[in-house]
């Protein structure tokens, strides 16, 4: 794509929601609510006098969490698959969704353009199969537009320029490509004009000037509470987590005490836990099904105490690159994983609804200790490759 700036050409990877630029220094938040859509561009010269036709492919990128009976199941899940019902066109897009480069839609891109038809719901479920309830976190959910050459009896692949087996009158663009638009925001601090600062994959910004925390959100920069569990002085990373009061339509679940007998704790209740909230601590980073569980649990099950950033530590912050509305979809895979009673719950679950009372980002300190990162009074650890692994996730 091109900087908002200065028109210089930047390259960004799928996760990254800043553009920054080197030519001009500048760093722009780009909005693609409620998701990008892309195309490739066709590359076989000898039929470049030919139309060109798009058509579109769902690109499904994240993690599935299934909530039957046994305790919740995951996958990682990469796949696309065509959004429209033509038949003979290719299912997916195979290995060719990872491998090209993908543009930024915009208008006066030459060719026509086949609208989708099938939703990202029905493409969900078409993925994941029916079978039970399911639910999908950590998601980069995209449109890639593929290009066909439109010859008058045959249509050819517009990479491999290979002869598909569909006539080209079967093919009914729409003229126009249907794309959402892209937004910009200058990235810097709505409070006091000073740079915000955090990875170009991080979804919670900070401005060092006066200590504020911000959350792309709704293509806005959006204020945000941050708060921070103090436990140990030398501390080499914070780890993000959504901290997050959830309403439960029949589950009773509000209190520590009542998580502490949901949760079947070999502890004796006080009376203060009846009036202790109870918080969701999910992480707001990707990494494995597996670790996203266990450290969620392990920190959700600590109920820590947070406090509120009024100093900016020298620690750094780890990217916050998992969405509020991404942690909030967690909430059902984590009741399930704190539940003692998975028979109840299997049944409770399909009906429940919930509502996001409030919500705030909480940093809990680890220190490096060879592979792994070590919290030590919560006794968590977290593989550092896994860290790595999961901000291409
Ligand atoms: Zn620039
Ligand atoms: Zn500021």
């Amino acid at each position: 794509m091109q900087c908002p700036q200065c028109g210089a050409p930047v390259i960004l990877d799928e996760t990254q929601v800043i553009v920054q630029c080197e030519f001009c220094r500048t760093r722009n938040i780009i909005h693609t609510h409620p998701f990008p859509c892309y195309y490739m561009e066709p590359r076989q010269e000898q039929f470049n006098k030919l139309p060109v036709v798009y058509a579109p492919f769902w690109r499904f990128k994240g993690l599935e969490f299934s909530l039957g009976l046994k305790s919740p199941g995951y996958r990682i899940i990469d796949h696309s698959l065509l959004a429209v019902d033509t038949k003979g066109l290719p299912v997916s897009l195979g290995l060719r969704s990872q491998t090209q480069t993908l543009k930024f839609i915009k208008n006066g891109i030459p060719g026509s353009f086949l609208a989708p038809s099938i939703s990202r719901n029905q493409m969900l479920k078409m993925i994941s199969g029916s079978n039970g309830l399911k639910v999908h976190i950590g998601e980069i959910l995209s449109l890639i537009f593929f290009p066909f050459y439109q010859d008058k009896e045959v249509l050819y692949d517009g990479l491999s320029g290979q002869i598909l087996n569909v006539h080209p009158d079967d093919l009914v663009p729409d003229k126009k490509p249907m794309a959402n638009p892209l937004e910009f925001t200058p990235s810097l601090c709505p409070n006091c004009g000073w740079d915000l600062l955090g990875e170009t994959d991080s979804m919670v910004l900070y401005c060092l000037n006066c200590t504020s925390f911000w959350l792309i959100r709704n293509k806005k920069i959006n204020k945000l509470e941050a708060k921070y569990f103090d436990s140990q002085a030398a501390a080499d990373i914070f780890l993000p987590f959504w901290q997050m009061q959830v309403e439960f339509k029949t589950l009773k679940l509000y209190s520590y005490a009542q998580f502490m007998q949901i949760a079947n704790l070999p502890k004796v209740p006080q009376a203060s836990h009846e009036s202790q909230i109870f918080y969701f601590f999910i992480p707001a980073f990707k990494i494995t099904p597996k670790l996203f569980l266990r450290v969620g649990r392990q920190i959700t099950a600590a109920q820590i105490n947070t406090n509120e950033i009024l100093k900016m530590p020298k620690t750094k912050f780890h990217p916050a690159d998992l969405p509020l509305e991404e942690g909030f979809q967690a909430v059902f895979p984590f009741t399930k994983e704190i539940y003692a009673n998975k028979l109840e719950i299997t049944d409770i679950l399909p009906l429940e609804k919930i509502k996001l009372k409030s919500y705030n980002i909480a940093y809990v300190p680890f220190r490096s200790l060879g592979n792994e990162y070590i919290q030590d009074e919560l006794n968590i650890s977290v593989q550092k490759n896994s860290l790595r692994f999961g901000r291409d996730l």
